[in-house]
């Protein structure tokens, strides 16, 4: 691609960006976090060609809206699978192009991290992200600068399943199941073998349900 076609496909994601922003602020203000009574789920590092279609169906089987937060290299292999996640009514957000620790970068590489990823977003066709999960949670006040400077409000967790390190059913499902009022819960539908997350799935909506939470998609306008 010439460089001056991705400059311009860059300042409209930009726009989009900014304009979705304003409408989310005349709305009222956007959600970073799930409202009293609700829980969110989230997902990184996909999207996965194998696992996210699978995660997908069963939110749709159950009604459940979940957050995505995808690394922009698969973004741009699998922009089917953003589009899929936007038609579904899930929120999508940023978590880098190529997943660094973030803080090891330059500022020019980690706007370059952001700034690719929420373009891939937008070419996939879902709503500009407003939300960064820096890759392991690594961050410091630079980064969040840089990130803010980008449109994209630093956003980590509140309960991480572990899943990534593939515990066991159980113990996922134990771990999401321990949380409280209003948590963000941390879960993968990429990088690696996600068979246990997506068998704990169910059983971790029908728990949450029957301690009495709903559940919300973030970074989005109520
Ligand atoms: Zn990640």
């Amino acid at each position: 691609m010439k460089p001056g076609r991705r400059k311009l496909r860059r300042s409209r994601a930009l726009l989009v960006g900014a304009l979705a922003l304003l409408v989310a602020l005349a709305a009222g203000c956007l959600r970073y976090e799930p409202s009293p009574g609700n829980v969110a789920l989230t997902f990184d590092d996909g999207p996965h060609p194998q696992w996210t279609p699978q995660i997908l169906d069963v939110l749709d089987f159950v009604g459940v809206p979940a957050t995505f937060f995808v690394v922009g290299d698969e973004v741009e292999r699998y922009p089917e699978l953003v589009a899929e996640m936007q038609r579904r009514g899930h929120s999508v957000q940023n978590h880098s192009a190529t997943h660094p620790d973030l803080t090891t970068l330059s500022d020019a590489a980690v706007r370059q991290e952001l700034r690719s990823t929420t373009d891939a977003i937008v070419a996939a066709g879902a709503d500009a992200p407003v939300c960064l999960r820096p890759p392991y949670g690594s961050y410091d006040q630079r980064i969040t600068s840089l990130a803010e400077a980008e449109g994209l409000e630093m956003l980590l967790w509140d309960v991480d399943t572990r899943d990534w390190a593939q515990p066991g059913v159980p113990a996922i499902v134990d771990a999401a199941t321990r949380a409280g009022d209003q948590d963000i819960i941390l879960l993968h539908d990429g990088s690696g073998d996600r068979s246990q997350t997506l068998a704990a799935l169910a059983e971790i909506i029908v728990e949450l349900d029957a301690m009495g939470y709903g559940f919300e998609p973030i970074c989005v306008a109520p």
